[in-house]
């Protein structure tokens, strides 16, 4: 392997030994991260060992409070740490909103060192925004292995009703115990799966675009997320028994596709088109004063729906594409932004522009890249071929009992139809979405998806 993965002292997950000779730059994960059964009461001796202060904020909501807060309170107070509480409550799930964040604002001391988040993606989400805007440590403490988010360095918030992504604190320290993870709900676990499901998406995205525009793709982040793919798919009945072996996998495949964030600095690996779908989702729901469903479940069903997309491409003969209908249907830039605004409404549309101002091609650079696309065609078919059958998945996700359909996830036809059509539109990252669309086939691909 061109990396090792082994567990040292206290449980501490160690990858390093990276072997790449692609032109990113690795960087070794500088996080300390724990993983195993009965660990969260090294907490205080993990925080020691960093060195980084006695006082802190804990941050919880009132469902992680009981599971794991309280305890790792008492036990970081008994170790002569200073700890201020902050336990977010709500009748229902907690947003990671405006309102979250003021509450950990407004906990924080004068003389605040750290934050120790106590919760999955919310909590962490929450907690790391803040501690990236004072620059200060944080301590996370996994509660459920329901998303790959707590090695990210983005959270994505809710402002007015809007889903943004904000810089936020990588966590220093880590902790993921398996005996409080296992005790997740199976809706936590199946929403962790689908989040890693999507990965083999991510990856065939990342390698069509350095097919068609010479991105660079690190093959060992390529590997080490592929290699935690085949074992989580080798071991459901472990997953769905919610054993320690289990937990312990699906954990893992979650932190280490986090952590090729790490390496590279980029969240290539580990989100694309199915991410930008699920997101759409979770913005549109919140939009209209809707629970947006589960991050994970959204990924894992949104990776359901365009695999078959792929595989359909396989097939395609793009010899019989023909450059000046492509030029003459293109929609220009005035009919772009009223598409955008049209699908993403006003104030994501406009933050979506901004952020993305690469998303509006010259017909140059769209002509450039479907002539690559037919030249390199086989390199596309070959990346398609090595993507698991859609049935495949299917079958592994109903096994554990996943939500499968937009509809087990709130999502009504119209917003799902909205959804196929725009996830080429979110961001400037290179799908087989956009590529489609670049080669004028929208309509044949999304024909049952129709706007
Ligand atoms: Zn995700
Ligand atoms: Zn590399």
């Amino acid at each position: 392997m061109p990396y090792s993965m082994r567990y040292g002292e206290g449980g501490k997950l160690l990858i390093g030994d990276i072997r790449c000779s692609c032109s990113s730059r690795h960087n070794e994960p500088t996080q300390d991260i724990y993983v195993g059964g009965g660990i969260i009461a090294n907490v205080p001796e993990y925080i020691a060992r960093r060195d980084i202060g006695k006082n802190c904020v804990l941050v919880a909501d009132n469902i992680t409070w009981e599971l794991a807060g309280s305890r790792v309170s008492q036990s970081l107070k008994e170790a002569g740490y200073h700890v201020t509480n902050c336990v977010i409550t709500r009748p229902d799930r907690m947003e990671p909103d405006e309102t979250a964040v003021g509450e950990v604002l407004l906990s924080l001391e004068p003389d605040t060192e750290f934050l120790v988040s106590v919760g999955s993606g919310s909590i962490t989400d929450t907690t790391r925004v803040v501690a990236k805007r004072l620059e200060i440590p944080q301590v996370c403490i996994g509660t459920a292995p329901s998303m790959d988010g707590y090695t990210s360095s983005i959270c994505p918030l809710t402002f007015r009703g809007v889903k943004i992504h904000r810089a936020g604190k990588c966590p220093e320290i880590i902790v993921c115990d398996t005996d409080v993870m296992k005790t997740a709900p199976m809706d936590m676990v199946c929403s962790g799966v689908g989040d890693v499901l999507g990965k083999f998406i991510a990856i065939a995205d990342w390698k069509i675009g350095n097919i068609i525009n010479g991105e660079v793709f690190c093959p060992v982040c390529g590997e080490i997320v592929m290699d935690a793919l085949s074992r989580l798919l080798d071991n459901l009945d472990e997953i769905k028994a919610r054993t320690e072996k289990g937990i312990r996998i699906l954990t893992e495949a979650l932190l280490l596709s986090g952590m090729t964030i790490m390496i590279i600095g980029h969240t290539r690996a580990v989100a694309s088109v199915e991410h930008n779908v699920a997101h759409y989702w979770e913005m549109m729901q919140l939009l209209h004063g809707k629970l947006p469903p589960s991050h994970g479940s959204s990924v894992g069903v949104a990776t359901l729906l365009v695999l078959p997309v792929f595989k359909t491409f396989a097939e395609e003969d793009l010899s019989q594409i023909d450059l000046e209908v492509i030029k003459k249907n293109r929609l220009e830039r005035e009919d772009r932004v009223r598409w955008m605004y049209r699908a993403f409404e006003k104030t994501a549309a406009e933050s979506i522009m901004a952020d993305n101002e690469g998303d509006f091609l010259s017909w140059e650079e769209q002509a450039r890249r479907v002539r690559t696309a037919q030249e390199r065609f086989e390199d596309i078919r070959r990346v398609i071929n090595e993507l698991p059958s859609p049935e495949k998945l299917e079958s592994a996700m109903r096994f554990l009992g996943c939500e499968m359909t937009p509809a087990d996830c709130g999502v009504d036809d119209k917003l799902l139809n909205m959804s196929m059509r725009c996830a080429k539109d979110y961001r400037t990252r290179y799908t087989l979405f956009k590529l489609i669309s670049e080669c004028g086939l929208e309509d044949k691909y999304l024909s049952q998806y129709p706007v």
